[in-house]
């Protein structure tokens, strides 16, 4: 059809003629329409490759937020496009309902060998919030499977972020998101956040954890027997803007799920697969979860896809003669060969490359590069996790006052970044670096550069 073709749409540019067309029939996710297309550029993207996005006019932006966390290795990677190449041409998919596939049972024994010990079960799902979903229903149901039917409630953190569903919209602590669905959501109980930003002056990160933890503790004493699960973001809560905490917190919350017989669910849609230096962050706490919620960077960044591994003694619970004792919950897409096809492709490239050791030097690096903008006035924190480096803009730097929300800082420098050719995407007033893992040294000096000068006009009077 002509008017689909938009080189057809004169007294335009290409670009220009995309976004009127795009606006005209399209609904953006996590946007305010309005502000498009005067506050908010819409940004028309042809291609990717590598760590770059190239836009309709020729343009090109590092991706510094690896595209919402997913990207792992470059857009477009070639081994990962390959592979589902080659499946789609086999099998695009089948119904994983009493049928079975190679890639399915490949990655499923794959995510097994490299998950934390005990996580012996695989459940796919299509999406970060889905895999949420299945958890919080496993755990309930596994509880109730047990005859304990009073354990209804879940523990959340404050601060945390695990999707946009109703249910896992709920264990979510984000106002902007979750406030106006509040009269349709299940209600948590929150535990404070073990945030290493909110420590006392003096308090060390650990030693906040700890205080939390003891929090932690006294909620589940005050709700004895009615938890099914805890669920949290393993060190760093990304959505709540990329707020780090010690690992020390995550092995007293293991060790307070087991003294209370409730289930522990890391969240690790966005901080898994070498984002925060270990290929699963509960690593650097030397536990494993009873759930363990993947996606994101699960396919490398190439097709929705989650997995919700758990143990063999909340499998076991389902086992039963009675269907309703069964997991019942299914998604049509379950299983997707081509989204396990990308998964496999890109568990191989983590051992062929050597890419968190790789991953290492690159992390030192980018410290190094961003330890300057420490001692910029409007910065009250860099901190960093592995391969996640965040700057806490506020009004008085170090004194921590918030900038008033409606300043927008963080838009201003979202703004000028993508004038220099970089997508930063800060959440607030927190621009961070999220880079896939093919970044390299000229560009991460690009990214430290245009970072400092977005910097400069976000916090301009
Ligand atoms: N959990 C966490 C920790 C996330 O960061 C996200 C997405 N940002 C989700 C869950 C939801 O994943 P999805 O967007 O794929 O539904």
């Amino acid at each position: 059809m002509k008017t689909r073709d938009p080189a057809a749409l004169t007294g335009a540019t290409e670009a220009d003629a995309w976004r009127t067309r795009d606006l005209a029939v399209v609904w953006h996710p996590c946007t305010q329409m309005k502000e498009h297309p005067d506050t908010m550029p819409l940004v028309p993207i042809r291609r990717g490759r590598g760590a770059w996005l190239e836009g309709v006019d020729g343009t090109r932006y590092l991706d510094a937020v690896s595209s919402w966390w997913t990207n792992l290795f470059g857009h477009a990677e070639p081994r990962i496009a390959e592979a589902i190449g080659a499946q789609a041409r086999e099998l695009e998919h089948v119904i994983y309902a009493g049928f079975s596939h190679e890639p399915g049972l490949l990655l499923a024994e794959a995510l097994v060998a490299k998950a934390p010990p005990g996580l012996t079960r695989v459940f796919y799902g299509d999406n970060g919030s889905a895999a949420v979903e299945i958890a919080l229903k496993m755990s309930f149901h596994s509880h109730a499977n047990h005859g304990d039917a009073r354990r209804t409630r879940f523990i959340a953190l404050g601060n945390g972020y695990h999707g946009e569903t109703l249910g896992a919209l709920s264990m979510g602590d984000i106002p902007l998101y979750r406030r106006i669905y509040a009269p349709l959501l299940l209600e948590p109980l929150f535990a404070p956040s073990p945030d290493a930003y909110e420590a006392e002056p003096g308090e060390s990160p650990e030693a906040c954890a700890l205080r939390r933890a003891d929090q932690l503790e006294a909620l589940f004493a005050a709700n004895e027997g009615q938890v099914c699960a805890l669920i949290v973001e393993p060190l760093v809560q990304c959505a709540g803007g990329m707020r780090m905490y010690h690992p020390a917190y995550l092995r007293r919350a293991r060790e307070i799920c087991d003294a209370h017989g409730a289930h522990l669910i890391a969240d690790e849609i966005a901080v898994g697969f070498g984002r925060t230096g270990t290929l699963f962050a509960c690593e650097q706490a030397g536990i494993s979860p009873d759930f363990l919620c993947l996606s994101k960077g699960l396919t490398g960044g190439f097709l929705p896809l989650s997995a919700v591994l758990t143990t063999a003694a909340v499998y076991d619970a389902f086992l039963d003669d009675s269907r309703e004792r069964a997991f019942l919950h299914s998604h049509s897409y379950t299983g997707n060969p081509l989204g396990c096809a990308a998964a496999l492709a890109s568990l191989a490239i983590f051992d062929s490359d050597d890419v968190l050791a790789r991953n290492r030097g690159r992390a030192a690096r980018m410290a190094a590069l961003a330890a300057p903008l420490a001692s910029h006035p409007n910065v009250a924190q860099v901190r960093q996790t592995g391969m996640v480096l965040a700057f806490e803009l506020t009004a008085d730097g170090v004194g921590r006052t918030p900038y008033p929300s409606a300043d927008r800082r963080g838009l201003r420098a979202y703004r000028h970044a993508l004038s220099r050719g970089v997508l930063l995407r800060p959440l607030g007033d927190v621009l961070y670096w999220m880079p896939p893992y093919c970044v390299g040294e000229d560009e991460l000096g690009h990214l430290a550069d245009v970072t400092a000068t977005a910097i400069e006009e976000a916090t301009r009077p």
